[in-house]
């Protein structure tokens, strides 16, 4: 397995990482075969988050005994404050049956606002660094969907790793990485296969790990043969050929733009729905085969797709000019139809 350098962290990294959300839908004991598929493989890297339900729970199940010091093992809560961040690292090293996470990150922070009630007085930052000062975590990242707002606070914010998404089709992060490695940060790749909307993941991975800024990618995995046959593409790492980059070209052409970047630019919405969070849901629901998760998710907004009034006061705000009513629309339709 290929290993890279998580930036200044100084954490060596298996270059296919393990993303800790399909194991939601995978039963506990397949969760032990995975991990023990990882080891095999030479995986060394594991991402999950507090908010992926029993994924914790199910990986801290499957690293019991002398399998949790042969993982970095990363994770990550959306508390902004002290209290929650504090009480969300506990929590965190319960699940995952550990007295030590390698990586804790900062999740999902969309705007300098967030931030900076992170970096205040009673911010998470703050819960963060105490838990590293007294051992309970070994680094502090951050995850982010917005590239402007992370180039925004780039130069500035005190994390050693960030966290993105980058695939065949959404590049919008390339010229982030490239400051982002300038700065010796650890760069960490989400959404490989776009939430599920691109098939051949081996190219889409290796279409990733071409790009040398990178760290590690992290796809998703709920069973021992998927990690199998993601790990083929960090042992034998084959460059693309022209015909393959033609190949990409042409999916990236078929995608089109119509989907969401989640870069939040038409946010505010003047009904309070968080535009971008609707399509993430229907990806949960549509592509990750999480129906049941993404659905109570979806209910439990208090603000959903539902409350649209078709006022188009977002859509010029879109830099990718996506037709928003109607993909709110579309994402109401699939919500009814679940
Ligand atoms: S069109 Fe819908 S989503 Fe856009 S601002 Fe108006 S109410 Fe919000
Ligand atoms: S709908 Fe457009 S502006 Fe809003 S988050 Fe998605 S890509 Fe960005």
């Amino acid at each position: 397995m290929i290993k890279r350098r998580l930036g200044k962290t100084e954490l060596t990294v298996s270059s296919i990482g393990f993303g800790g959300i399909p194991i939601q839908r995978a039963q506990p004991d397949q969760a032990v075969a995975i991990i023990d598929q990882m080891i095999e493989e030479g995986m060394n890297f594991i991402d999950t988050a507090i908010g992926y339900t029993v994924s914790e729970s199910y990986i801290g199940n499957a690293l019991k005994g002398d399998k949790r010091d042969q993982f970095i093992l990363a994770t990550k809560s959306p508390a902004k404050d002290y209290e929650g961040m504090k009480a969300d690292i506990e929590k965190s090293l319960k699940a995952l049956q550990t007295d030590y996470i390698d990586l804790y990150q900062c999740h999902l922070v969309k705007s300098r606002e967030q931030y900076e009630q992170i970096m205040g007085e009673n911010g998470a930052y703050k819960a963060m660094l105490e838990a590293k000062d007294s051992g309970k975590i070994g680094h502090i990242g951050i995850t982010a969907h917005s590239a402007e707002f992370l180039m925004e606070v780039l130069e500035e914010m005190p994390f050693e790793t960030i966290q993105f998404p980058y695939n065949l089709v959404e590049r919008q992060g390339e010229k982030l990485f490239e400051r982002a490695k300038a700065l010796d940060l650890g760069i960490i790749i989400m959404k490989p296969m776009a939430g599920g909307a691109i098939e051949n993941g081996s190219l889409s991975l290796r279409f990733i790990l071409e790009n040398p800024n990178i760290s590690v990618v992290i796809p998703g995995m709920e069973t021992p043969e998927l990690v199998k046959k993601n790990a083929a593409v960090g042992h034998d790492f084959k460059p693309l050929t022209e015909a393959e980059q033609a190949e990409i070209e042409v999916f990236k052409n078929q995608m089109g733009n119509q989907f969401c970047r989640r870069c939040g630019y038409c946010l505010p919405c003047i009904q309070g729905i968080d535009i971008p969070t609707q399509f993430i849901m229907e990806g949960y629901l549509t592509r990750y085969g999480l129906g049941s998760w993404a659905k109570e998710r979806y209910a439990g907004q208090a603000i959903n797709a539902s409350a649209c009034i078709k006022c188009g006061v977002c859509e010029p705000k879109c830099p990718y000019d996506l037709p928003i009513r109607a993909m709110l629309e579309r994402v109401q339709h699939n919500f009814a139809k679940g």
